[in-house]
């Protein structure tokens, strides 16, 4: 079997479906499985719904119209037959939903969410499904939640592997099967939701389950570049890199590919294709068990909105286990991340992520014990299998305030 997996920006809009087609034809369907998220940016309209709806504010039916008005649209693009069931099919979806919004008495946010959530990837393969019917690719359509059981940790769920397994092993293998990303249910059988962008996940899932010879990610980008085109004018496509190499960079902060999406295909050693879906000749990325990288290029990322701070001893004792493993724990109580680390006999410098807006209250906490001096809105530059030339080049981006090697791998924090 062979996972593709189509994410929002490849089915954005009607053209986008259409381009699911030529990508098929192109590829061939034998053993197949396909796995499609919510399109384009639906997963987000879907949250603003879900935000009016728990606030009872007045746009929820504005709201609604959006995603409403958003799919018919498609559907009108698609298909010229207006009495083609489709059309009743989207209308059924959004009938269901309003049934949810009226009949449910539950509160808690997170079940909420993933109940109105996930209209978004059944509505995207209903479409897309459809869609291939039309065009001789004849597909069966398959509801995910019958499949990936999961506890109840809403919108963020860990799959139950034995149940998932067994369910996925009983799929007829000689179907063109359309399944929904980023979806499972629990033993109560609610909607359930793997994590934002979790629908890599699910191609993972299934690759596993089904011992598949490969997972295609296809992407309106060449593959994995070196660097981020949205911060470096140049950048170059990675053909290979392993498993550990794609996930050291995740760690680093790249948006590569998810470390939960990379492990269960490493441990059957499925590879992993990262490709385009406009340069159907071209073979993209591959993610595989061997050489960390080819072409081995320096790879750069970028983590901006950093905050550096350098804290010492009000006694100027040495800083030293006891008071580091204090702040440590400060730290983690406010969840700052911790990105860098360096020390010295008398301070101890941290690059540090405040993604919850702790930073003010927790150094007014350290003020009590400690001395410290910061700067925010710095940059935190990785460069993996750096060489002299890709240091330089981070360097000439301003003032470095802090730089540490270990072994291929450099980090600059600049101002
Ligand atoms: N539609 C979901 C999201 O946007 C899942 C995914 O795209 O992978 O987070
Ligand atoms: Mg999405």
């Amino acid at each position: 079997m062979r996972i593709f997996k189509f994410g929002g920006a490849s089915v954005k809009d009607a053209e986008g479906v259409k381009n699911v087609l030529r990508v098929l034809n192109h590829e061939g369907i034998e053993n197949t499985l396909i796995v499609i998220s919510a399109m384009g940016k639906m997963t987000n309209a879907f949250e603003k719904i879900i935000d009016s709806y728990c606030q009872k504010a007045e746009d929820l039916n504005l709201n609604i119209d959006v995603v409403r008005n958003f799919h018919l649209m498609i559907i009108n693009e698609l298909f010229e037959e207006k009495n083609h069931p489709i059309f009743i099919e989207v209308e059924n979806l959004f009938g269901q939903l309003s049934g949810f919004l009226i009949q449910n008495k539950l509160t808690d946010y997170n079940f909420i969410y993933d109940q109105i959530v996930g209209y978004g990837e059944l509505l995207s393969t209903k479409i897309v499904s459809a869609f291939l019917n039309e065009n001789n690719i004849k597909t069966s359509w398959i509801d995910v939640r019958d499949l990936i059981k999961t506890d109840a940790n809403y919108r963020d769920a860990s799959v139950n592997w034995e149940l998932t397994s067994k369910n996925i092993s009983k799929l007829n293998q000689q179907q063109l099967h359309i399944t929904q990303g980023f979806l499972g249910s629990n033993s109560k059988g609610k909607t359930t939701t793997l994590g934002r962008e979790g629908s890599d996940y699910t191609a993972a899932i299934f690759a596993h389950c089904l011992n598949a010879k490969s997972v295609t990610i296809w992407k309106d980008v060449d593959g994995v570049l070196n660097a981020d085109p949205r911060y470096f004018s140049t950048t170059q496509l990675l053909e290979k890199i392993s498993y550990s190499e794609a996930i050291e960079m995740a760690f680093y902060g790249a948006s590569v590919i998810h470390p939960k999406t990379l492990k269960p295909l490493e441990n059957k050693n499925i590879p992993l294709y990262v490709r385009s879906f406009y340069e159907l000749d071209n073979n993209g990325t591959t993610v595989e068990k061997g050489t960390a990288i080819v072409p081995e290029i320096p790879c750069f990322i970028l983590k901006q909105q950093q905050i550096l701070i350098s804290i010492s001893a009000l006694d100027f004792s040495f800083m030293v286990e006891h008071n580091l493993s204090e702040l440590f724990k400060i730290l983690h109580n406010y969840k700052l991340k911790v990105n860098l680390i360096q020390n010295s006999a008398l301070s101890f410098s941290v690059c540090i992520e405040d993604k919850f807006n702790n930073f003010k209250q927790f150094s007014s906490e350290l003020k009590l014990k400690y001395n410290i001096s910061y700067i925010e809105n710095v940059s935190l530059y990785t460069i993996r299998h750096a060489n002299s030339t890709a240091i330089s080049k981070i360097e000439q981006k301003g003032k470095v305030l802090l730089k540490q090697a270990t072994k291929g791998t450099v980090q600059v924090v600049m101002q």
